[in-house]
């Protein structure tokens, strides 16, 4: 099984632009394009009776596929349930099992996992322990969805150290994964002082209950403060200009209409 993984994984790329006729242009300009890191196969660890049966599979399909033949590196994969890092024996199974010489990074992806929300949480000692111990391996862990908290992390200095975050700041700093359905997009508010996208009413409230609204001073009084205080940006002094209300207007969509091809 191992073998085909390693095969689809390092076939797709070039099967992709051979289809899509982009290797002419390629060869062209003499760039040969290949993978970077292979990934290891692996299942998902839930929180269950179950899950030291399959941090030992997930162990023996990461041996097997290091043993294949390979151009290119190898990377090892750990997805699992936050739950799992309630339970130090679990988090020792999994730093046991990749304890393996023959790949340098491994990405890891915690369900639904924030750092704003969880940092105080009983995830997160269990988060550390687990760091720790890929640190004490010398392996590059790099977290698949990571906001402003886990960048920080990376710093050289930082005591559980992650090499990099794949996604970043306002964009996927936390997924599920199961995903969650669809429907409109909610405009969210980057809210410097606190490095997190709020939704709008919350940030609003929290405009509210610091005194930078509502509370009885002029609304350009309020809008300096806020200058000051909150948010300095190019963007804020556009929408917001001399009245704080017009904070407001970051909850605002603006409809356009776009043209294609389709006659
Ligand atoms: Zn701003």
């Amino acid at each position: 099984m191992t073998k085909y993984t390693y095969d689809f994984q390092y076939s797709y790329i070039s099967k992709f632009i051979d289809e899509k006729e982009y290797s002419k242009y390629l060869k062209f300009a003499k760039i040969s394009i290949q993978p970077k890191y292979l990934i290891a196969p692996y299942f998902m660890i839930r929180y269950s009776s179950e899950a030291l049966s399959w941090i030992k599979i997930n162990a023996k399909l990461l041996d097997s596929f290091l043993t294949l033949k390979n151009e290119v590196d190898i990377a090892a994969e750990l997805i699992m349930d936050k739950n799992v890092l309630q339970n130090p024996l679990l988090i020792n199974e999994i730093i046991n099992s990749y304890t393996k010489e023959g790949y340098d990074y491994i990405f890891i992806w915690i369900d639904d996992f924030n750092f704003f929300k969880d940092n105080s949480s009983k995830y997160f000692e269990g988060f550390k322990k687990l760091i720790n111990g890929f640190n004490a391996l010398e392996k590059k862990v790099v977290n698949l969805y990571g906001g402003f908290g886990w960048i920080l992390l990376c710093h050289h200095e930082s005591k559980y150290k992650l090499y990099g975050v794949a996604q970043s700041t306002g964009y996927g700093e936390s997924r599920p994964i199961t995903p969650v359905g669809g429907g409109l997009p909610i405009n969210k508010y980057y809210f410097l002082p606190l490095h997190e996208r709020l939704k709008m009413q919350e940030a609003i409230d929290i405009l509210i209950k610091q005194g930078y609204m509502e509370n009885g001073k002029s609304n350009s009084k309020n809008a300096e403060e806020y200058y000051k205080n909150v948010c300095d940006c190019k963007q804020c002094r556009e929408v917001i200009k001399d009245n704080i209300e017009n904070f407001e207007q970051y909850n605002h969509s603006n409809p356009f209409v776009t043209k294609n091809n389709i006659k």
